[in-house]
């Protein structure tokens, strides 16, 4: 390295993806510098997936109690207060940040809290005006809730503000139809409050199997859960007494105490100076990078959202890993993006692995699907009529699972293991050779007919 560099690897921006790469790179032997203008830990340590599942565990308390009274338990009326809940989850996320922190310290990262710009091939600049000049930048950004240019959008909020209202709404209006969409319906829903989830669309969870983001519907109408689909968004009103009166094509408006925005995230190149030193940027502003996470500028790579591949921060990690191992570890490494498992918390949570029935309609000269469409044996008893649905995808010629989906409790803890034997390529019958562990849920996974 020219000595005229005050770093080998400058990254900018402390979510997963970036505290890996410098983690991984500083232990390879670069000096590395990192510059996050927010919060280390980025969006899913402090306000993505770490809180949004403390949530999620703490919404399905709501049917637990009442499920318990069939188990016995004389469960008096419980009240829920928000406080606690929101305040133990911050600090629970204040806990993780000092740990991002502890991460970056100890591997002799240095850690500049402001915000960086590229201002050259190999140059950032910061806030308080200091240049530095790297070998190599890596932009780790990530993402930002979208907000679609409707009047009045400004009066709802998007999940950077979910984490700390004051209290929870009495009636929300959850827009878009995804991940953040349904996990919040459920989790809002759970708190007693009245939810609508309203879609552009004529569909939730559009690239989940079919018949899976089907019976996520049937359970949240049967459960209370409002859904309106083919309403783009009009006019978003605040009266006087501070609701809001939310306006869409062909439908009659909703009246809410609460919008939450959940129409997909946009990369986070805004204002970096990307442009001005040649970086090419995509469809909504991602950074175009190639299979080693290389920009066109080839003294500057990007991972994780801001590349706008798949938005999931286990795949972020995976890319900062192989970034830095391929750079400064001598072993270069390539991502494998086929069968990525991924989840839905929504009440009850989705998993899935692999190709859905249409993909495989599409794909694939033949397949079979084989589905347990059943009532967990809790539920049974619980009396809750909530039916669970797991669907295996197999290819008729090489008779390999190539897709696995599930609707049901527990269903990401279950399918991330089975996930493992979709990755490896097992065939229908291997999975039958396994015998069943009884009784659980997961030896469905054994027993397809
Ligand atoms: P998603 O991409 O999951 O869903 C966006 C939804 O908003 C879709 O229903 C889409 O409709 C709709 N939409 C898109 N643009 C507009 C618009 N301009 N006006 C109205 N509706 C619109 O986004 P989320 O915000 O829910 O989540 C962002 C990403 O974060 C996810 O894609 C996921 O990668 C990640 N995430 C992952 C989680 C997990 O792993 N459990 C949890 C939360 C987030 P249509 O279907 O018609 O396109």
């Amino acid at each position: 390295m020219p000595a005229t560099y005050d770093y080998d690897l400058f990254v900018i921006g402390g979510g997963s993806g970036g505290v890996r790469a410098s983690r991984v790179a500083a232990a390879h032997g670069a000096r590395v510098a990192l510059a996050e203008e927010y919060r280390l830990g980025g969006t899913c340590v402090i306000r993505g997936c770490v809180p949004k599942k403390l949530l999620v565990y703490g919404a399905h308390f709501a049917e637990d109690l009442q499920d318990a009274r069939r188990f016995g338990w004389d469960v008096p009326n419980c009240e829920f207060n928000w406080p606690t809940l929101r305040d133990n989850v911050l600090a629970e996320v204040d806990r993780l940040e000092g740990i991002y922190g502890g991460i970056l310290e100890n591997n002799h990262v240095e850690v500049f809290d402001q915000r960086a710009t590229i201002t050259g091939a190999n140059e950032v600049t910061l806030a308080d005006g200091t240049k530095i000049k790297a070998a190599t930048i890596l932009v780790a950004t990530g993402s930002w809730p979208m907000v679609p240019d409707v009047e009045g959008a400004e009066h709802g909020i998007t999940s950077n503000e979910v984490f700390h209202l004051d209290e929870i709404p009495k009636r929300a209006v959850i827009a878009g139809g995804g991940y953040i969409a349904n996990e919040f319906a459920g989790i809002f829903h759970e708190f007693s409050c009245k939810v609508t989830l309203v879609n552009r669309g004529d569909t939730i969870l559009r690239g989940y199997d079919e018949q899976i983001r089907d019976r996520l519907l049937q359970i949240s109408v049967m459960k209370g859960i409002n859904f309106v689909f083919n309403a783009p968004f009009e006019r978003i009103d605040k009266q006087q007494d501070g609701s809001l009166m939310i306006h869409m094509t062909d439908h009659e408006p909703i009246e809410a105490d609460m919008l939450l925005w959940a129409v997909g995230r946009t990369p986070n190149t805004v204002g970096l100076g990307l442009e001005k030193v040649g970086v090419e940027l995509g469809k909504n502003g991602a950074i175009l990078v190639d299979e080693d996470n290389q920009s066109s500028v080839p003294s500057i790579y990007a991972i994780g959202d801001v590349t706008d591949r798949v938005q999931l921060t286990p795949v972020a990690i995976r890319e900062g890993q192989a970034f830095a191992d391929t750079l400064f570890g001598n072993k270069p490494t390539r991502v494998d993006y086929h069968n990525i498992p991924s989840a839905v918390f929504s009440h009850p949570p989705i998993g899935g692995v692999g190709l859905t029935e249409s993909q495989a309609r599409d794909q694939l000269g033949s397949y079979k699907t084989y589905t347990a469409d059943f009532r967990p044996m809790k539920n049974v008893l619980a009396g809750r009529n909530e039916r669970a649905l797991y669907k295996m995808i197999v290819d008729e010629g090489t008779e390999q699972v190539v897709g696995l989906h599930m609707i049901g409790p527990d269903a990401p803890e279950i399918l991330q293991a089975a996930a493992i034997a979709v990755k490896a390529g097992l065939t229908k019958s291997q999975f039958d050779e396994t015998i069943a562990l009884h009784p659980t849920m997961s030896e469905e996974l054994v027993l397809m007919r």
